[in-house]
């Protein structure tokens, strides 16, 4: 199923996100711990994709996976920045195989070695280019706090909008943990007349190590309520865990109060953490 159709026929839609292994080692926990958050049955799940090319051979066979064997609507990642064209094509006609539907068309980040193709430098190109090898659903990312690279926010949303003019179906925001960075993000958006839907992407952080890299990536910023958090909690893996789950939960039904209805959690291969939030919202997403 396209994620345009679900967005479009469901009022409230809550997905997961999973990653897979870096080496063949890892697939089998990787696999039993995304077979059970499919079985949470989640309007769809995305399977991420390494931008080395490192674990990108396996975003295809967990897609598959939990297309085929879990009946799950999945969204599969794609980035360009340490591609060549021809290697998209070939991604491309592997997802029309397998007959997955629905892509995250990504830029990437720049590698640290700085080692990129040279064939895509944004995520732009790269939607143009799926747009003319097959009929996909597509997605793409956006930073309701600008993107890290982005001189100013006012340049990442014109940019944004270039992208989603270039043939999106729907936006996905990187993780915040302030929803009314989103509510002025979504007023901004709105306003300069990016008009699909923009779904909220919720990280639920459940140990403190987690909290570093996260921010590190996203640049997100870190509310004093949450600080307190996890200066309190943080030392304490198991109350950890839990306040983290429950923060997002809160995030969670702020955004539905407000009419934000399409969630993706960043789930993490962390079953009990997906588990978690779905009971959580057990009677407010029914
Ligand atoms: P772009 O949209 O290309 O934007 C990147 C930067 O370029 C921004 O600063 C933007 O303002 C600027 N820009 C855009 N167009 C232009 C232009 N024409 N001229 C000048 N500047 C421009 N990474 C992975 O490796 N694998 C994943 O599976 C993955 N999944 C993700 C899912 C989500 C929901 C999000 C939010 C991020 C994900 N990422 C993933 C991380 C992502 O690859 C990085 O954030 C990357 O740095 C930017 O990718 P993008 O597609 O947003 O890039």
């Amino acid at each position: 199923m396209k994620i345009a159709d679900l967005l479009r026929e469901k009022n409230i839609t809550l997905s997961f996100e999973v990653f897979p292994p870096k080496t063949s080692a890892g697939m089998e926990s990787v696999s039993k711990a995304t077979e059970e958050i499919a079985s949470l049955h989640p309007d769809f799940m995305s399977v991420t994709y390494g931008a080395g090319g490192g674990t990108s051979e396996y975003t295809v066979d967990i897609a598959r996976n939990l297309q085929d064997s879990y009946s799950v609507p999945v969204l599969a990642h794609l980035t360009c920045v340490s591609s060549t064209r021809e290697h998209v094509r070939r991604m491309i006609n592997l997802y029309k195989e397998k007959n997955i539907k629905n892509i995250m068309a990504l830029r990437g980040d720049i590698p640290q070695d700085g080692a990129v193709a040279d064939d895509y430098h944004h995520a732009t190109e790269l939607i143009s280019d799926i747009r003319e090898l097959g009929d996909f659903c597509l997605g793409g990312a956006c930073y309701p706090e600008g993107h890290p690279e982005a001189a100013t926010r006012r340049d990442d949303l014109i940019f944004l909008k270039q992208k989603a003019d270039a043939g999106l179906d729907f936006l996905t925001t990187q993780m915040f943990f302030n929803n009314d960075m989103f509510y002025n993000f979504l007023y901004r958006a709105r306003d300069i007349g990016i008009k699909i839907p923009i779904i909220a992407g919720i990280m639920p952080i459940t140990n403190a190590r987690q909290i570093r890299r996260s921010i590190a990536l996203s640049g997100a910023e870190l509310p004093e309520r949450f600080r307190a958090i996890i200066d309190r909690f943080g030392s304490n893996d198991a109350a950890m865990k839990q306040a983290g789950i429950i923060y997002a939960t809160e995030q969670i039904i702020d955004l539905l109060a407000h009419d934000v209805n399409h969630i993706h959690v960043y789930s993490m291969n962390k079953p009990d953490v997906a588990k978690g939030i779905k009971e959580a919202l057990s009677d407010v997403i029914v």
